[in-house]
């Protein structure tokens, strides 16, 4: 009796909930972060006072079981930004993987265009089961992170290359890690984005991909390197990811420790079984680098294979079909695969002006 008295006393609060979040700073970037709950409908608002900042990363980490997504995001000025449905609507054009619902989900802001005004945006937040029923009274650890600097052309990206388990001892791979990275730095430095990095060893390389499995791992190792960084980890191969190259732990990635915060790379995959690299798979292994991470840093692929899933930047072709797409969009780098012929393997490093503004626009790029 008492119980049901306080639950009604509760509801309206619940239902209109909006708790400040906590203030703090991590290095450059301002960080906001709480503990919430849902409501009685499944979903959570968050106000986030934006104040001279151009960008911000917010990721969501639901309680055990459950999963999250941002559902909208609404300007100061009232104006819907994004809109979860929408996205579901038009789920042709990919946005961003923060509308689907997952265990650990990340949205940047602006995504694709569009600016981060100062004042008070809304975020709502939508709680799900896993057969995507909204689920009241399910906890979530939100953490925004604001990045100030208007710089769209030029920037840094910190990246720890982590050497996990017999990874840290094959020499083979660290000599094609050395070349790998000068090519990936090249293409990187197109688009204004100079790279740093920073070399670590992680006992454990029996990894899969980030987000399917050793959550402790990828939590230990995102913790133990800097925020504002990218971590990626290059494993002997990848757990359950036979002839995967390389995989994000999403589109973006979250900068706070979560259970997918990294990139996995196969190093058998890399270098074909006989684990030498050939002056072309080091090309591709550069390429698979900096295409893992240009997810990360919240590119899509241009087209996916299906050829009728596109991204939604305006200046890569929506093409249809796989002839055309390859000749249209096979160079580029964030193409869905390798084009091969017989003998050797287009390079795909081009990146589009607009790929470079969402690129710039990810808070990890300082
Ligand atoms: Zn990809």
């Amino acid at each position: 009796m008492k119980h049901s008295s306080l639950s009604l006393l509760l509801l309206p609060l619940l239902l209109g909930g909006c708790d400040a979040l906590m203030e703090g700073v991590i290095g450059d970037l301002r960080h906001l972060s709480s503990r919430e709950v849902s409501g009685s409908d499944g979903t959570i608002t968050l106000d986030v006072d934006v104040t001279g900042e151009e960008a911000m990363l917010l990721t969501l980490q639901a309680d055990d079981g459950a999963l999250v997504f941002v559902d909208q995001v609404t300007d100061p000025s009232g104006t819907v930004a994004f809109s979860a449905t929408d996205a579901w609507n038009d789920a042709s054009h990919s946005v961003t993987m923060g509308a689907y619902p997952f265990p650990t989900s990340s949205i940047n802001w602006p995504a694709n265009g569009g600016s981060l005004t100062d004042g008070t945006w809304q975020i709502r937040l939508g709680t799900v089961d896993s057969a995507y029923y909204y689920q009241p009274g399910t906890g979530v650890q939100v953490d925004v992170l604001l990045k100030d600097d208007p710089s769209m052309s030029s920037g840094t990206l910190h990246v720890n290359l982590v050497y996990a388990g017999a990874a840290g001892t094959d020499e083979e791979l660290a000599r094609a890690a050395g070349v790998a990275t000068a090519h990936w730095e090249e293409i990187y430095g197109q688009i204004g984005i100079d790279l740093t990095f920073e070399e670590w060893e992680y006992d454990n390389g029996a990894l899969p991909g980030p987000g399917l499995g050793n959550a402790e791992d990828f939590i230990q190792i995102s913790t133990s390197t800097s925020t504002r960084s990218v971590n990626v980890v290059l494993v002997p191969s990848m757990v359950d990811g036979d002839g995967i190259y390389g995989m994000a732990g999403g589109i973006p990635g979250a900068l706070v420790p979560t259970d997918r915060s990294a990139v996995v790379i196969s190093a058998l995959t890399s270098s074909g079984p006989d684990l030498m690299f050939s002056a072309e798979e080091e090309r591709i292994f550069a390429e698979t680098m900096a295409h893992e991470v240009g997810h990360y840093l919240g590119l899509f692929h241009p087209v996916e294979t299906s050829w009728d899933t596109w991204d939604s930047l305006g200046d890569t072709p929506e093409c249809s079909g796989e002839g055309t797409c390859e000749q249209q969009l096979g160079s580029n780098l964030m193409f869905p695969y390798p084009v091969c012929s017989y003998t050797s393997c287009t390079p795909q490093a081009d990146l589009t002006p607009q790929q470079s503004s969402a690129a710039h626009s990810y808070v990890g790029v300082e």
